[in-house]
């Protein structure tokens, strides 16, 4: 046993500095990044924001809403749509230019995709997500899907920590998934005591993504527009969010009324719910660590994207970057809540 004495931080555990700053209006901020992709080579031209791969968030409806927006975010599918669905969603809705389709690793995935692929499908972005991302065969299956799909991007996790980060790299992702434990709906850190706090595994990973020509996807934890300035701050290329996404029109899910008010389930993709509702094909997936909740209505999801993006530019604004580029390297970090190490209060006799 060993236990690692350096701070680690959450998103709560900072602030980010006002600096000088030239810029007069949010308005001046500009959002959009433009990455080349060390594997595929493609290049990627929006906003770094993706809409989680869960029900109720990465639907077809909300990637046809972002689209419908012009607003340059992503939507990452949950890998539960027939694979009819996604030969038509794929083949003709121009919305999926911005989609990510996303796979585990279970035969059924793989076989689902070589079917889609064998119709007709074309798909220029991949996520391969599964809960523990350190497993040698998932590495190995990462390894496999670059050498079958070269000129696909691919982003993969979930790891939190520099090594297996440069390793998913080396294998063939373009865009590494970061966070384990982190998210709204997630059990992970209750039921197995596994986890890392989000910003540190942001700030380790992005360095070593970086350094090999890779990029980072922080994935979970945002609760606030704030969370997301932070998360880039601290280096994250793309943010991925699920609960601040949910509960909107696009959701794609059923819609109770109780007294006046209208509510709906929202759950995580290893719950007990999904479980049920996706029956025979989750079972590997995020290994039954997610709960279920009811959250309130939300109507229109480009309600809670103007909060969002408004968050982020003016994070921008108030620490001078006019690009959401120059986000991280204008940032400097306030820590504000305490970690007692090694401190010993008691009195000596
Ligand atoms: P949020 O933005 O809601 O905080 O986090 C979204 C992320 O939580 C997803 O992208 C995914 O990585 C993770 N997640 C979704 N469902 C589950 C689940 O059932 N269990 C765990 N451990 N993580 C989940």
């Amino acid at each position: 046993m060993r236990i690692e004495e350096d701070i680690k931080l959450d998103f709560k555990d900072v602030l980010i500095r006002p600096k000088r700053s030239t810029l007069s209006s949010r308005r001046e901020v500009d959002i959009f990044r433009q990455f080349t992709f060390k594997w595929s080579g493609l290049v990627y031209d929006g906003v770094p924001v993706i809409a989680a791969n869960m029900d109720g968030v990465g639907t077809m409806a909300m990637a046809r809403a972002f689209s419908a927006h012009g607003n340059g975010l992503s939507v990452a599918l949950h890998k539960h749509y027939p694979l009819e669905a996604l030969l038509d969603f794929y083949g003709k809705d121009e919305s999926s230019s911005g989609a990510w389709y996303s796979i585990g690793v279970s035969d059924a995935d793989r076989e689902k995709l070589e079917a889609f692929v064998e119709k007709g499908g074309k798909i220029d972005k991949l996520c391969i997500d599964v809960a523990n991302g350190y497993s040698e065969p998932f590495v190995g299956f990462v390894r496999k899907i670059r050498d079958r799909f070269p000129e696909v991007t691919i982003m993969a996790g979930n790891v939190v920590t520099g090594e297996m980060t440069e390793e998913l790299v080396l294998s063939g992702a373009d865009v590494v998934k970061v966070g384990i434990g982190p998210g709204s709906v997630c059990t992970t850190r209750k039921m197995t005591g596994v986890g890392y706090p989000q910003l540190s595994a942001i700030i380790e990973c992005a360095d070593a993504a970086h350094g090999l020509g890779g990029l980072v996807c922080s994935d979970g934890g945002c609760t606030v527009p704030g969370d997301l300035a932070k998360a880039f701050g601290a280096g994250a290329d793309f943010v991925m969010l699920g609960g601040m996404l949910a509960g909107h029109d696009q959701g794609e899910s059923d819609i109770v009324e109780r007294e006046g008010k209208k509510y709906l389930r929202f759950y995580g993709m290893s719950s007990s719910t999904a479980m049920e509702k996706h029956a025979g094909g989750v079972a590997e997936y995020r290994a039954s660590e997610g709960k279920t909740v009811e959250i309130p209505y939300r109507g229109d999801v480009s309600l809670a994207l103007q909060d969002i993006l408004g968050g982020v530019r003016s994070a921008c604004t108030y620490v001078g970057a006019r690009r959401l580029k120059e986000l991280s390297k204008r940032t400097t970090f306030v820590r504000v809540t305490q970690q007692i190490n090694n401190v010993f209060s008691g009195h000596e006799t």
